[in-house]
């Protein structure tokens, strides 16, 4: 399968930057995970979004579903849309909440949210401890630790898999998530410092002790926030790991 980095700026988009956002392909199907702010222009730079087959939300925090809003513009009012879009929904796969929270972003005056019903364009899926099968994607689902309802993917596609963490604390469900990944794209928001906020973020040194235990090939880092040196986090992470981990940047292709 085939990574590409839409955006990985850890929790805001960063000087030419976006926030997080990944396109994952294989036998020409179209899977993006997660569409934070800046994240749709480079995409659209790759193609046309209507050709997504899927969209997949870890959570709801705006870094990671922020340009939700203007797809949800692309997709209602394209003059020239390449199919009915009423009639072909993109499924996406998210928390509970998406919908609701999504389309007030989307609508912020109560007359307008009064008439928006994004089902008219979307099918929202609700995300729990579950396997979806899309295309040719097998993408089983972690809840993972974080301030609100998050989840973690593994994507396997033949005998690969992609593990993404998505943002979280460490907790157990992680281990399983990356049990012998060919590649691990684990977030790293910070160093490990005394003064972490406990169940938000890993730090460098938890991204590699947990590429470490869990077998994975390769260590992807991302989510590093622009003031966070990513030096110092690729350090600690190397250290722990035992191998020299990759920091991803937006417009990266990755042959997983
Ligand atoms: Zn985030
Ligand atoms: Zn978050």
């Amino acid at each position: 399968m085939q990574l590409t980095v839409l955006g990985c700026s850890g929790s805001f988009a960063g000087p030419g930057a976006p926030a997080s956002g990944y396109l994952v392909e294989a036998e020409g199907y179209r899977l993006v995970m997660d569409l934070g702010n800046g994240t749709l222009s480079v995409l659209s730079a790759l193609l046309d979004p209507f050709a997504i087959d899927a969209l997949l939300l870890s959570h709801l925090h705006p870094d990671h579903c922020a340009d939700f809003t203007s797809l949800i513009v692309h997709r209602r009012f394209h003059p020239e849309p390449p199919f009915d879009p009423r009639r072909h929904k993109l499924d996406v796969y998210a928390p509970a909440e998406a919908p609701s929270r999504l389309a007030a972003a989307h609508a912020p005056c109560a007359k307008e949210l009064a008439e928006t019903d994004l089902g008219d364009v979307f099918a929202f899926h609700s995300l729990a401890a579950q396997t979806l099968h899309l295309g040719p994607f097998e993408v089983t689902v972690f809840p993972v630790l974080h301030v609100c309802q998050a989840f973690g993917f593994r994507i396997r596609h033949g005998d690969t898999v992609l593990a993404y963490t998505g943002d979280t604390a460490m907790t157990p469900a992680l281990e399983e998530l990356a049990a012998d990944a060919d590649a691990l794209l684990c977030e790293a928001s910070w160093t490990h410092g005394p003064d972490r906020p406990p169940a938000l973020h890993l730090s460098g040194r938890e991204a590699g002790e947990l590429a470490a235990r869990a077998g994975a090939k390769r260590l992807l880092l991302t989510h590093i926030p622009p003031w966070t040196d990513p030096g110092a986090v690729i350090a600690e992470a190397k250290e722990s790991y035992g191998a020299r981990p990759t920091v991803v940047s937006s417009g990266s292709r990755y042959a997983i």
